[in-house]
């Protein structure tokens, strides 16, 4: 594989790695190693990058972190953040924007403090909370990849004035329920409809839309009228109720607080401090869980029966993978099929099930039509 023709010119190199910060670690070795090779993405095969990765001895510790700062040169700071972490065996997924950071990484458990003081030299950085994955076994990442985006999260706003350095007032678990005491505080959900529908704060209003950058303008028109009443933004880990809470602010709101470190840093805080869980049922995450239980309240309902359930599932059918609730009793009935088309196919042999997906991969309208066909029948029986 060639290099890019900057990689090649033997002193870019070289003035990229003196425009390194002074908290880099392995300063002698790094520079040494950058002028004869500077490989700034990985060069071999994914196959082999994940059999490396099951060779390793030493465990690793999954971790996230995001921070809003205003990074001027996105690009320069990839570069110099590869580097650093490349040399300390890192990998992860992490987008870098003008507006800030959001990273989930994993890291060889003695390189944790080599990695936390390299992090820690960013100033922006400095201090910033990182959140270690619990149950995790460190092998969800094998490689390393800094992409350079327009917005660590996607907002669609084009009002050039609007900028994250005038945020909400950060809240603890502590605070948050103090504040909720207050009956005229306003408790917003930023996260999407299956979420809120398993798990949610007492009271919190729900802004109805699959999508961030619509729920922004809706929760302003929602609110309109109580500019100066006490608003507490939220989601799951902090990034998008961070942008609600300064997105509010420069539409006039006075009192915007936003949760710190989301539901999840909220959950851990109310089992340490042994607070009241204010925020009851189930708290939605993208792991094979599909959830984590904060209270025994069960709040949602199975779409296919009404009984009340609150465990998400897959459809079986590989040609339908709807996401939907689900109870033990339908699971059982259905074969976890969200309908009965779907479990007629699902208990086709495999081969017919394979030849009946292959003619809709061609037309992609009847396997979105059937979903369109399912999704509102399902939510009139959810919200019931
Ligand atoms: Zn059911
Ligand atoms: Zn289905």
């Amino acid at each position: 594989m060639r290099l890019p023709p900057a990689r090649q010119d033997g002193r870019k190199i070289c003035v990229l790695s003196l425009s390194l910060r002074p908290g880099i670690l392995f300063t002698t070795q790094v520079s040494l190693k950058f002028q004869t090779m500077a490989v700034l993405h990985n060069r071999v095969s994914q196959k082999e990058l994940k059999e490396r990765l099951y060779q390793e001895t030493e465990p690793r510790t999954t971790i996230s972190f995001y921070q809003y700062f205003p990074i001027a040169d996105p690009k320069i700071f990839r570069d110099e953040l590869y580097q650093a972490l490349n040399e300390i065996n890192v990998f992860g997924r992490i987008y870098v924007a003008h507006e800030g950071i959001n990273a989930q990484l994993s890291v060889p458990q003695s390189n944790f403090e080599k990695l936390k003081m390299y992090l820690y030299s960013i100033e922006a950085l400095n201090g910033i909370r990182l959140n270690i994955a619990v149950d995790d076994d460190g092998k969800s990442f094998w490689v390393l990849k800094i992409k350079v985006r327009e917005k660590i999260v996607a907002d669609g706003i084009t009002d050039q004035s609007f900028s994250m350095e005038r945020k909400g007032k950060y809240v603890d678990a502590g605070r948050m329920n103090e504040l909720l005491q207050d009956k005229s505080t306003i408790v917003v959900d930023m996260r999407n409809h299956y979420e809120y529908e398993v798990g949610h704060f007492e009271n919190a209003l729900e802004v109805p839309s699959d999508t961030f950058r619509e729920q922004l303008p809706m929760a302003v028109e929602m609110l309109k009228e109580e500019k100066d009443k006490n608003i507490i933004m939220y989601c799951t880990g902090g990034i998008r109720c961070e942008k609600a809470s300064a997105y509010m602010l420069h539409n006039g709101f006075k009192n915007v607080f936003h949760l710190e470190g989301g539901i999840i840093n909220y959950a851990r805080q109310v089992k340490e401090a042994e607070l009241q869980s204010k925020f009851i049922g189930k708290n939605f995450v993208f792991d094979d869980r599909l959830g984590e239980r904060i209270t025994d309240d069960i709040i949602a309902k199975c779409h296919q029966c009404g009984q009340a359930a609150d465990s998400h599932t897959n459809c079986k059918n590989d040609g339908c993978h709807l996401l939907f609730i689900q109870c033990e009793a339908c699971a059982a009935k259905y074969d976890g099929c969200c309908s009965v088309e779907c479990q007629t196919v699902y208990n086709m042999p495999l081969e017919e099930q394979a030849a009946m997906r292959k003619g809709l991969d061609k037309g992609m309208m009847v396997f979105n039509k059937s979903r369109q066909r399912l999704r509102p029948r399902l939510n009139e029986e959810g919200k019931k």
